[in-house]
């Protein structure tokens, strides 16, 4: 078996090699895994963790202490208004911002500690295989919203999280009609925080990168399976 430095070091061969010279951040996926595993991988370099649930992140990140220092926290999971406060507490950048009402309630936490909460607008691709996510529609409107009424919010762009296929061909449609929800948004509003796209995991990270992503989270292919009994 190899070790997570090892898997690391793979992965970021294989995106440098798609990459074409773009900029691309590697996110690990640290849920399930223990906070040893994740001192292991910010240990080769990694700069990005992230995880999907508030109750387990916390007392990682209190476990990890020292080792954050400089580390970049993803919230990448569903976020349910009652935990809000805790991931504007816990996390740099909240991937997962879909609908109004979580605005509003992540908007009011961070001004309560004077905080400008980083966010993703979490967009659905596709309508049965995921379960969260604001439509296209949806999306710009969250966007819109947050612009004129959320000062303690900063959108920096999209995060998607595509099907599975078993022919990994397939998925490439759903990443290129995230690239032109995030592209349209860039062009038309001209704003230049907004300039995150986070998609691909690791079945699909390549073909991500060839459509634009420039942020992926990968957990199973640094990490091995996950075991969600533990
Ligand atoms: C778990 C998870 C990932 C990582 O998936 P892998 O297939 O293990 O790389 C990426 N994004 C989200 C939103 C996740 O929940």
């Amino acid at each position: 078996m190899s070790t997570i430095a090892e898997n690391i070091s793979f992965i970021k061969n294989k995106i440098e090699t798609v990459a074409n010279g773009r900029k691309i951040t590697l996110l690990a996926v640290t849920k399930t895994f223990s906070a040893d595993c994740a001192k292991q991988a910010i240990d080769t370099g990694i700069l990005d963790i992230a995880e999907s649930k508030i109750q387990e992140a916390v007392p990682k990140f209190e476990a990890l202490s020292n080792s954050l220092k400089g580390i970049n926290k993803h919230f990448i999971g569903h976020l349910q208004s009652n935990k809000a406060k805790k991931a504007v507490l816990n996390f740099d950048l909240i991937q997962s911002l879909d609908s109004i009402d979580l605005a509003k309630d992540i908007n009011r936490h961070a001004k309560d500690i004077n905080k400008v909460q980083k966010c993703l607008i979490e967009l659905k691709v596709s309508s049965e295989e995921t379960k969260y996510g604001a439509s296209k529609e949806k999306v710009n409107e969250i966007y819109n919203y947050c612009i004129s009424n959320c000062p303690n919010i900063l959108i920096c762009g999209i995060m998607t999280i595509a099907p599975y296929f078993e022919d990994k061909e397939l998925v490439r449609p759903y990443f290129k009609l995230a690239f032109s929800v995030f592209e349209n948004i860039k062009k038309i509003k001209n704003d230049s925080n907004f300039n995150i796209l986070s998609m691909g995991m690791s079945d699909d990270f390549e073909i991500a990168i060839q459509e634009g992503s420039n942020m992926v989270r990968v957990g199973t292919a640094i990490f091995g399976e996950r075991n969600y009994d533990k």
